[in-house]
C-alpha cells in the first residue's frame, strides 16, 4: 500500500522576540542562501540558510507576505520551522523607515575610504531593507 503525502505543512516562524506565525499551510516559499526554496507537503527533510527576502505561504487561495533577515529554516514533510533573526508581516513593515535605512547604507557604501565605514554591515543593512521594501510591495499587489 503506497503511503499517503501529507496534504498540509504546520509553518512556524520564530524570532528571538516573538512568534509570528504558527499555521497550517499548503505551500512555503524560503529565501534561501543558495536562493529560493518551493516546498510542498511531503518535501524532503533539510536545513538551509536564510537570506534576507520575502518568505510566502498559502493557505488555499490566500499567499501571506512575511519580510525574513538572517536565520535557518528547517524543512520536514509535514512541518517547516523558520528561526529568523527578524521577521516581519507584509502589513507590518513601515515602508518609509526601510527606504531611511535603505537611504543611510547606499550612502555609506559610496564612502569606499572612509575608515569609519564597516562596508559588510552596510551591504546587510541594505539587502534587509531592500527585502523589507520588497515584501511590502507584494502584500499590497494581492489587496
Ligand atoms: P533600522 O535601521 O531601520 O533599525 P535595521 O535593518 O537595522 O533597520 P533590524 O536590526 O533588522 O533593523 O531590526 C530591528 C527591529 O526592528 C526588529 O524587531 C525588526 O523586526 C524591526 N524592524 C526593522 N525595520 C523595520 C521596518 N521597516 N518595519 C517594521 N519593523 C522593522
Amino acid at each position: 500500500m503506497a503511503e499517503s503525502l501529507p496534504k498540509e505543512l504546520e509553518l512556524v516562524v520564530v524570532t528571538p522576540d516573538r512568534q509570528v506565525v504558527r499555521d497550517k499551510v499548503t505551500s512555503v516559499s524560503i529565501p534561501g542562501s543558495s536562493g529560493y526554496l518551493g516546498i510542498l507537503p511531503g518535501h524532503a527533510p533539510l536545513l538551509t540558510e536564510l537570506a534576507p527576502g520575502p518568505l510566502s505561504y498559502a493557505e488555499g487561495p490566500k499567499v501571506e507576505y512575511l519580510a525574513v533577515t538572517w536565520g535557518f529554516a528547517e524543512v520536514m514533510p509535514d512541518r517547516v520551522i523558520v528561526l529568523a533573526n527578524t521577521a516581519e508581516r507584509a502589513a507590518e513593515i513601515d515602508v518609509s523607515r526601510a527606504e531611511r535605512a535603505k537611504q543611510r547604507a547606499e550612502e555609506r557604501l559610496q564612502n569606499l575610504f572612509d575608515p569609519q565605514v564597516d562596508q559588510e554591515r552596510a551591504r546587510e543593512a541594505l539587502r534587509r531593507a531592500i527585502a523589507r521594501i520588497e515584501t511590502a510591495r507584494h502584500g499590497q499587489t494581492r489587496r
